[in-house]
């Protein structure tokens, strides 16, 4: 069996929409590259996710056990202020999934407003 050790992560922007990013375990420290307001820890069995949101302007820490980031298909941390969805990360086929239905729905949304005007 080959264990598969990428790792996706979409993160909200500032606009409100998903940059997203498939990289190995082994690199996600430096994925932070990448996304300016994303800073990744690993300790031991554990990674914490730093998120400097860009929704609210705060900064949320979510942790996660490595071992369990790798068995699910997709967790989702929020913004603890708006209570919105603001990262995903898991699998890429799952991440891109959400992410593409996201983008579908609020385009449909910004179709109606656009309409409504
Ligand atoms: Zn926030």
């Amino acid at each position: 069996m080959v264990f598969n050790t990428n790792i996706t992560i979409a993160l909200k922007n500032y606009l409100n929409k998903y940059n997203v990013k498939t990289v190995s375990l082994f690199e996600l420290e430096y994925v932070c590259k990448g996304f300016d307001y994303l800073r990744v820890k690993i300790k031991k069995k554990e990674i914490i996710f730093e998120i400097q949101c860009p929704l609210c302007d705060q900064k949320h820490f979510y942790k996660y056990i490595i071992s369990d980031l790798m068995k699910k298909d997709m967790l989702i941390g929020g913004c603890e202020v708006l209570n919105v969805p603001l990262f995903l990360v898991g699998k890429e086929d799952k991440i891109m999934e959400k992410v593409n239905k996201y983008e579908h729905i609020n385009s449909e949304i910004n179709k109606m407003i656009c309409t409504l005007r």
